[in-house]
């Protein structure tokens, strides 16, 4: 455990004293920063990264079940993507027209989404969400989408989940709609079908403060049945769980054909691009829409997709998760029953959710991340975990040891 009680240590406390200053570092960057947790149970400030193992700025080192939300599916520094995009950085970047390399890496996403014919490159997950609810509409000539509540789809106002400060009129094409309730999208269907372009759908619903749901068979016939009543479009918003659920695409794991699929994070273990792949009678749609910004076309990233996608399917990466991810689970959940904690474990192994019993406010569950963090392991209080490639058999078990004593430290609620 750290000599000071304090899980950010002095040059950390510093870092926030000014970052306060410079920073709107609270609740604007939602997940980003540390501070979403609470006070100090996290560390604010990373300086350097490797495998599955961050340093903070004070140097203590932490198995780290974050993975920045996502990104870094292989592990932080995977040496053979990092050689491949220092290998592109050396011959262009970002040139005027388009890197060479955007016709491969085209081809490789669309060789590992079989039945997409094209795709739209961009920069982040919310590029494609807010790309995919233009498109849609353009195809149907409609403006209303449905989503799901509580499902975080980017940070596109119209998209936005966080009401305070977002104009009425801002979402007035958004039907937002209870999650794995049929009947309500029925009822919506009936009343506003011929309004509807599409559905934007997560492949779970994995919320802060709650257990991850899968989406119910009936569920999913209901959205089938109204896109061909309808003709609404769907498009699958795999930016989190695409690589976690199935190791092509969520929708092979839902059972569904989308029109649209959103990737993001996990695309280039941590280099910047997201690709929105789409079906041969979308394409025309694309014409009438404008989408460009300066670091879409970035030659780095792409190669590092390119590569990344490579190992995936070299290493089976996907089998080496949901091991690791249920190793994890299995020992936490030991380790929990141990001290008397009565938690749940839920979602994927590969994007598992902790919650405490009689935690609404999550108290419980910051004071376990916490004790964790101070032992050396980070486990996000409020969000789903994300296992890497990185993680072997030795973290998992070095980390269940340190949650079994960060178990004991924690009161019981
Ligand atoms: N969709 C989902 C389901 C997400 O989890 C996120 C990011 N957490 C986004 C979209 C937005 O992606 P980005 O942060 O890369 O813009």
């Amino acid at each position: 455990m750290a000599a000071d009680s304090s899980v950010n240590g002095p040059r950390g406390r510093a870092l926030w004293a000014r970052a306060d200053r410079v920073l709107p570092a609270g609740r604007v960057y939602i997940s980003r920063s540390a501070r979403m947790a609470g006070d100090d149970v996290l560390p604010g400030f990373i300086h350097s990264a490797r495998g599955c193992r961050l340093t903070d700025v004070d140097g203590r080192e932490y198995i780290d079940f974050i993975g920045a939300n996502g990104p870094n599916l292989l592990g932080y520094a995977h040496a053979e993507v990092d050689a491949a995009a220092a290998t592109q950085a050396q011959r262009v970047d970002l040139p005027s027209f388009f890197p060479d390399v955007i016709v491969e890496f085209a081809e490789r996403l669309l060789t590992w989404g079989t039945g997409f014919d094209w795709t739209v490159l961009a920069k982040n997950g919310s590029d494609t969400t807010a790309l995919a609810c233009r498109i849609m509409r353009c195809a149907r000539h409609r403006p209303k989408i449905v989503l799901f509540q509580k499902a975080y789809h980017g940070f596109a106002t119209e998209l936005a989940n966080r009401f305070e400060n977002v104009p009425d009129d801002a979402q007035r094409h958004i039907l937002r709609l209870p999650w794995n309730d049929a009947q309500a999208l029925e009822r919506t269907f009936a009343e506003q079908g011929d309004t509807i372009a599409g559905i934007l759908l997560n492949p779970l619903d994995q919320n802060p403060l709650q257990e991850t749901q899968s989406a119910s068979l009936e569920f999913i016939a209901a959205i089938e049945q109204q896109r061909s009543a309808t003709g609404a479009l769907l498009a699958l918003d795999d930016v989190r769980q695409g690589f976690r659920l199935h190791p092509r695409g969520s929708h092979h794991a839902l059972g569904l054909d989308p029109d649209i699929l959103c990737l993001g994070k996990g695309l280039a273990n941590g280099y910047a691009t997201s690709a929105l792949l789409g079906k041969a009678p979308l394409r025309e749609a694309t014409e009438d829409i404008q989408f460009t910004a300066t670091y879409v076309f970035s030659a780095v990233a792409y190669r590092a997709g390119i590569t990344t996608l490579d190992v995936y399917e070299r290493d089976r990466v996907f089998d080496h998760l949901e091991a690791m991810g249920t190793r994890l689970t299995e020992g936490l959940t030991a380790a929990a029953q141990a001290t008397g904690h009565r938690i749940s474990i839920s979602g994927p192994p590969t994007m598992p959710t902790l919650l405490f019993a009689n935690d609404p406010k999550a108290a419980t569950a910051r004071r376990f991340a916490r004790e964790a963090a101070l032992r050396g392991a980070i486990f996000h209080p409020l969000l789903n975990w994300f296992l890497s490639a990185a993680h072997r058999e030795a973290d998992i078990d070095e980390a269940i040891g340190i949650a079994a004593a960060a178990f004991a430290a924690t009161p019981l609620p």
